[in-house]
């Protein structure tokens, strides 16, 4: 008898379909050699929905995500379809708040032989994750912001209760890559509270979860400056963690210094609940072309299995996310047949095959 997972599939927009066909793909074959097994559910949301219906999010698809084991989201949102305030379709922001998935898992590695805008040093290694706060920050304003004739205002959220939960999702993940030896064990806090109260308020948060891990070192950064470390010496990090609008812009600047959005995978991570998305968007400019890159929504399928596998106590997952991991590695690695972002001139569906080929040889 096999164990099964629920996992909610969120399409989404523009490239969205196209990126996540190859990824269940892969998913079903790896379950198919397990003793774990996948149930996809289907759940319609978005901007070609809310065009189609006046629903960006219906109540059918949020219940089937609260209920399932794990949420799989491409990409949503759309420039053309719009709410009547101007604002973007976008109901992952939703899901994160319904879910309280407040822990953005942002991981930045450069893979071996991966072309990075970076003249990389001998010997130096990028490997962190950026943890951006996903559920209030700047974006609790989101849908509230006051506009008049002569000004606009939008107010910015950080709460113990959330800062709480999130620093101890950052150390306890510092310590887990300690103890895979893939990080130094060291948090640092990225704010801005030189010049706001409410980062003030956000580090002090910090500093206090910090003295409940002796063993993992802690220290602050400033946002711009962080920014300027990640372009000069992005291997000094391992764990950073930040407030939501700040988390945005650096996990960009992560992504680019990936070698591009279409490698850039993420988690966001509650207590109950996890979405697992690619960093990048709808892509909308080669949505239907069969050019886009899976590979990020494939990492982004990766996380989820590591994920599933810790929760459940299921080591064939655990081992299955790490050798999915390594099989988007080598065909990068190889440097052949990669999507048009990556150089090459691949498709969507000959990476999904070439990938799902190294994990079955
Ligand atoms: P959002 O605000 O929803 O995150 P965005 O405006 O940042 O979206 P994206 O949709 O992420 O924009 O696209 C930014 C650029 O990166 C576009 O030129 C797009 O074609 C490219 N891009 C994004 N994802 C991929 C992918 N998987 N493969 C190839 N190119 C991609």
């Amino acid at each position: 008898m096999k164990t099964k997972f629920d996992i909610a599939v969120f399409d989404g927009d523009g490239i969205g379909p196209e990126i996540m066909r190859p990824t269940v793909d892969i998913l079903g074959a790896l379950a198919d050699a397990r003793s774990y097994d996948f149930v996809f559910t289907d759940c319609p949301a978005g901007a070609a929905h809310f065009a189609q219906t006046g629903e960006s999010l219906p109540q059918a698809s949020m219940d089937a995500a609260r209920r399932s084991d794990g949420i799989l989201l491409s990409a949503m949102g759309l420039p053309s379809v719009r709410y009547d305030d101007g604002t973007e379709i976008s109901p992952q922001i939703e899901l994160r708040k319904a879910l309280t998935l407040f822990a953005g898992v942002r991981p930045v590695r450069v893979f071996p032989g991966q072309r990075t805008p970076l003249n990389m040093r001998q010997g130096r290694e990028v490997d962190f994750i950026l943890i951006r706060e996903s559920t209030e920050g700047l974006f609790y304003s989101q849908g509230n912001g006051e506009v008049t004739q002569d000004e606009a205002r939008e107010t910015l959220l950080i709460t113990r209760d959330i800062s709480e939960k999130l620093f101890k999702f950052a150390f306890k993940l510092a310590a887990d890559r300690k103890a895979k030896g893939r990080g130094r064990g060291r948090v640092t806090c990225v704010d801005k509270a030189n010049v706001f109260r409410a980062f003030a308020f956000f580090r002090e948060i910090f500093d206090g979860i910090a003295q409940d891990f002796p063993d993992l070192a802690a220290d602050h950064a400033y946002v711009d400056a962080t920014a300027l470390w990640m372009v000069q010496k992005p291997w000094d990090f391992d764990v950073l963690v930040t407030e939501n609008m700040f988390g945005d812009i650096l996990s960009d600047l992560g992504a680019g210094l990936m070698g591009g959005l279409g490698v850039a995978p993420s988690a966001d991570i509650g207590l109950n609940n996890a979405v697992f998305q690619p960093c990048h968007g709808s892509a909308p400019d080669i949505a239907g072309q069969g050019s886009a890159n899976p590979m990020a929504m494939i990492l982004s399928a990766a996380m989820m299995l590591d994920w599933l596998g810790t929760k459940h106590d299921n080591v064939e997952m655990m081992e299955d996310g790490a050798r999915l991991q390594r099989a988007v590695e080598d065909v990068i690695s190889q440097g052949e047949g990669l999507t048009p972002d990556l150089g090459g001139t691949g498709t969507t569906q000959s990476i999904g095959a070439a990938i799902k080929a190294k994990l079955l040889s």
